[in-house]
């Protein structure tokens, strides 16, 4: 299972990457932008089966868009040469060594764009990257358990991000952080999406309870950068909703100023 995985994982970064040299003639229109999708593939199976789906589907959204994806599973990649031509970087499933923070940070401070899902967003609060720490706004609190549904509530509904979307509607089966403290406390943070507090305790292993976290964004922007974070990201069912997709979606198009 896991050696087809990893198959599937580097066909799809080789069938992506491979189809991004289309020549530029003289008075043609500027290329397309470019975003690159860092993935891993030493994580848990349920992370490595969201990093599957979510090159699949920001593909497909690149195609609709007229924009360009390439994935690569090697932190390398993440250089200051190499991120030049890129409008946004997304970490899919995990977080870069020490060796790319400092690179991390300069493409950030120098305008550029950045989504991470779930995992990628994950501190202890006491890390040694206490730049990501506050660029993040919160901290790892607990994790409800196993994967579960869960009522989300728009907490903005006016946001490129959220547009169209109802106040409330169900997010398939994902592993929910909270935060501790919630990003909501900070005035640089804006929150998009939250769990509706009335599901809890939300999980059956793992509880989020409303004593230690009432509240628990999911999706939210540091309003200093372009920035978006979606904690969605634990296993195969998180694009079976059409309403949490077009979230992604607009999520993307507003990170790279096209909606
Ligand atoms: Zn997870």
């Amino acid at each position: 299972m896991r050696q087809a995985l990893v198959c599937i994982l580097h066909c799809l970064a080789f069938l992506l990457s491979g189809s991004s040299t289309f020549g530029q003639a003289a008075g043609q229109p500027p290329p397309p932008l470019k975003v690159l999708l860092f993935f891993s593939l030493n994580v848990e199976a349920d992370h490595m089966l969201f990093a599957t789906d979510a090159i699949r589907f920001i593909a497909e959204v690149a195609d609709r868009h007229d924009f360009r994806v390439e994935a690569t599973s090697n932190w390398a990649d993440l250089n200051d040469e190499n991120l030049k031509q890129y409008k946004l970087i997304v970490w899919l499933n995990s977080v870069p060594p020490t060796a790319q923070q400092q690179v991390f940070q300069r493409y950030m401070e120098g305008g550029g764009a950045w989504l991470g899902f779930h995992y990628a967003g994950f501190n202890m609060g006491n890390s040694r990257w206490t730049w990501f720490r506050q660029f993040i706004g919160g901290a790892y609190g607990t994790n409800s358990w196993p994967p579960l549904p869960a009522k989300l509530v728009v907490d903005d509904t006016e946001s490129p991000v959220t547009r169209g979307i109802p106040k409330t509607f169900a997010a398939p089966a994902n592993e929910w952080y909270s935060w501790r403290p919630s990003p909501r406390l900070d005035k640089d943070f804006h929150v998009l999406l939250s769990l509706d507090s009335a599901q809890y305790p939300l999980g059956i292993k793992g509880l989020i309870t409303a004593e230690k976290d009432p509240d628990v964004p999911v999706v939210w922007t540091n309003t200093k950068f372009k920035m978006l974070y979606a904690n969605m990201g634990h296993g195969d069912k998180i694009f079976t909703s059409p309403m949490q997709n077009k979230i992604f979606e607009n999520g993307i198009l507003w990170l790279l100023e096209k909606n």
